[in-house]
């Protein structure tokens, strides 16, 4: 999966955490088969609800791409893509990495 994060490159140590793009912490969740870094838990536990809120939302077997820009306060927006398929939405987060606002954006 290629995890772009405010517009760079991100997933392990040397890229960043995929959901926050900090280069601190050493958290590792596997994540659609594949191994990401993530700066702590409770970025992990964000980015996999996200993944499973998209794939539920948009009906997708699997995400191979995904697209975060934003931060926890502004909330985030997020593209997903599965081939040439491509979904964007709005996202909130509270403070345990759970999904507080989910918007489509068309
Ligand atoms: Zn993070």
């Amino acid at each position: 999966m290629k995890v772009i994060v405010n517009g760079k490159e991100a997933g392990t140590k040397e890229t960043g955490c995929a959901l926050c793009g900090g280069t601190w912490g050493d958290y590792y969740e596997t994540v659609e088969g594949e191994k990401l870094f993530f700066c702590c838990n409770i970025c992990a536990k964000a980015f996999i609800n996200i993944i499973n809120e998209a794939k539920k939302r948009f009906n997708l077997n699997k995400i191979d791409y995904i697209e975060l820009r934003g931060n926890f306060y502004r909330g985030r927006n997020i593209e997903v893509k599965n081939g040439e398929n491509s979904h964007k939405f709005y996202i909130k987060l509270s403070d345990d990495g759970d999904i507080t606002e989910f918007k489509e954006i068309d």
